[in-house]
């Protein structure tokens, strides 16, 4: 039978009425066959998540503070879990261990990750499935780094003998045998490995929006969905801002080929936004499949006659940002003018001796560093396909009365990136939008 992965965040797990929803969307499908879980997430815009409840536990007991309530509050919240579902589970047990174990000092890590353990063991109740605990299939090495192979071995093994499964997501553990967590959201990215495991024929992710927009909503109203995104354009997107799914969940499936489907948990009868590695498909009226913006950077322009002739200039300066550890994001070039387009934030404890630096190791006519720089990415597949696509980007922003102070297409015709002034991201963001989706 054909595996599904089906994984659901913390706002599809926030309560014992999202327990049922998801019970339905997985037993609705038999080949949903193994789910993976996200700690309870926020019930209403000022709710508290349980993973943030338990990083509060964890910093009360090193300050030597009384976790008492907090503890309370996180037992609450799946104790009426349990109650609202009519469960017959007692947690009562698992709760004071985590709570002892809390209190001995356990770790940062071991803390947070209780979230997804405890819900997983309630979840694989409601649903009648096995639990798997990510601590016995997920392995980190002792430097910290993820251990994708043993990791793949190990799962591949366990879930071969459970035909369905409920794996908590967000954790592993370390060779000693220490919990050890993925950053935040990282559920996803165990969503990710257990479709590779499974050679699941799709990853589901479980959400509270019907997939990933072509802009952001805070800044165009209503934007359409987008139904097919690659994951090179994904990359793109969320390289700029835009993000839907953990940057690094994308990686397992997408070597191993198997497509993510973004689905509202709300909304299930809603398609979400299908990503693949390759379409031949793309929507005819929209070029373009997403734009996304990014503010906070600034440029650094250094001009000198005859640059274009010398040998080694850009090495030369690339190698004082390494020195600094800076990464750049651009690198715009004319004949004899060389802008590197960097985080303001990395570069501003540097500032000055980076200037320096780069004076003494290119001699430049010139050099600047100016701030307030967004960026916007243009992305779309569909753009190798059609011709004038960066002209009307251009023309859409100027027409907005909005000036460009840079333009950068990748060779590959994926993106077009443009720099505006901070202050004029979301116009040119929203113009763009009017001529490729509305116009
Ligand atoms: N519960 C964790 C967090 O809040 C992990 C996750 O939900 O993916 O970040």
């Amino acid at each position: 039978m054909k595996i599904k992965v089906v994984k659901f965040g913390g706002s599809s797990l926030a309560d014992a009425e999202h327990f049922r929803r998801v019970a339905e969307i997985v037993k609705s499908d038999p080949e949903r066959r193994y789910v993976v879980a996200s700690a309870p997430g926020k019930r209403f815009a000022k709710d508290t998540k349980v993973t943030d409840l338990l990083y509060r536990c964890y910093e009360l007991t090193r300050a030597h503070e009384d976790i008492s309530a907090c503890f309370d509050e996180i037992a609450g919240r799946y104790n009426s879990i349990i109650r609202d579902l009519g469960l017959n589970y007692d947690i009562g047990g698992e709760l004071d261990y985590i709570k002892n174990a809390i209190l001995h000092h356990s770790g940062r890590d071991f803390a947070a990750s209780r979230g997804e353990y405890l819900n997983s063991l309630i979840l694989a109740k409601f649903l009648g499935f096995a639990f798997i605990d990510a601590e016995s299939v997920v392995c980190f090495r002792d430097n910290g780094a993820f251990d994708e192979e043993k990791t793949n071995d190990l799962l591949r093994e366990e879930l071969a003998a459970h035909p369905y499964a409920v794996i908590p997501g967000f954790y592993g553990v370390m060779p000693n045998g220490t919990i050890k967590t993925f950053s935040r959201g990282g559920s996803d990215i165990t969503g990710s490995l257990v479709a590779r495991a499974a050679e699941a024929t799709l990853y589901e992710n479980w959400t509270d929006v019907s997939g990933c927009l072509m802009a952001d909503p805070r800044i165009v109203k209503d934007p359409r969905p987008i139904r097919t995104v690659t994951y090179r354009e994904l990359r793109e997107l969320s390289y700029m801002g835009a993000t839907v799914l953990h940057e690094d969940a994308i990686f397992p499936v997408r070597y191993a080929g198997i497509p993510i489907n973004i689905r509202n948990t709300n909304a299930p009868e809603e398609p979400g936004t299908m990503i693949v590695s390759a379409t031949n498909e793309y929507d005819a009226d929209t070029v373009i499949t997403g734009i996304a913006g990014k503010k906070g950077l600034s440029v650094i322009t250094i001009e000198k006659d005859m640059m274009n002739a010398e040998i080694g200039f850009g090495r030369r300066v690339l190698e004082v940002l390494e020195e600094y550890e800076i990464s750049f994001e651009h690198l715009p070039s004319g004949v004899d003018t060389m802008s590197v387009v960097i985080s303001t934030a990395a570069i501003e404890p540097w500032r000055e001796r980076l200037l320096s630096a780069i004076n003494r190791m290119v001699r430049p006519d010139s050099i600047v560093i100016e701030d307030g720089l967004a960026l916007l990415a243009v992305v779309g597949r569909g753009m190798v396909k059609s011709k004038g696509t960066a002209a009307r980007v251009c023309d859409a922003i100027s027409n907005a009365g909005i000036n460009i102070r840079m333009i950068d297409q990748g060779s590959s015709e994926l993106n077009i990136i443009v720099g505006v002034e901070e202050a004029d991201m979301e116009a040119a963001i929203n113009a763009i939008y009017k001529e490729f989706v509305k116009g």
